[in-house]
């Protein structure tokens, strides 16, 4: 890394830490930085996501749920879309979670995916009342990668839920250079071997 990018990330860091620590009580809309994993608060968990989406090379869609306060890894998930479309990555993380812990302590999570959520996945986190929400790639990203991608940013779905949902942080770009490289490497894979193109 250049010294002027380093400068960059690091003016970031210092921007990131008012608005998107674990105890940040206002909604953060911002984009992350793109850094090399130095050991970030998000960067540490998002890895932990990405660790997942690696069982899946093809699609790697991983998320994690963890406890915002402590860290603790709450349910986990890899997309496994060749069983049912309803299972991304996020949803599957989601009844990992409630297997575990039950259908309670939402508003006490952060989950982090290494996709953009779809608005699927955004919805059944509105639904749930998870409001802290971080991810990698985005949808454009993923697009750019020959995945179909529904045209509703994760954004726009929590906005549209707002009578009832109130988000503390939706933060993309986390490790994105990271994630944006494993979605290209899954492309190749995909191209490489057409079956299984089912997500
Ligand atoms: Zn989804």
């Amino acid at each position: 890394m250049d010294a002027g990018r380093r400068q960059f990330l690091g003016r970031c860091g210092v921007v990131l830490t008012g608005v998107a620590a674990p105890f940040a009580s206002r909604p953060d809309v911002a984009q992350a930085s793109t850094g090399t994993g130095t050991g970030t608060h998000h960067e540490r968990f998002m890895w932990s996501a990405i660790e997942q989406a690696r069982s899946n090379p093809k699609w790697p869609f991983g998320a994690v749920i963890v406890r915002s306060r402590t860290g603790e890894i709450l349910g986990r998930g890899v997309n496994t879309g060749s069983d049912s479309p309803l299972l991304h990555g996020e949803v599957v993380a989601m009844n990992d979670y409630v297997r575990r812990n039950g259908n309670q302590g939402w508003a006490d999570t952060t989950l982090y995916t290494t996709g953009e959520p779809c608005s699927m996945c955004m919805s059944a986190m509105a639904w749930a009342d998870l409001r802290r929400v971080v991810w990698a790639s985005s949808i454009d990203d993923i697009r750019r990668t020959d995945i179909s991608q529904i045209d509703l940013t994760a954004r726009q779905v929590a906005a549209s839920a707002r009578s009832f949902y109130t988000p503390e942080l939706l933060l993309g770009g986390v490790l994105a250079h990271h994630t944006n490289h494993l979605f290209r490497e899954a492309q190749r894979l995909r191209e490489e071997d057409p079956s299984a193109e089912v997500a």
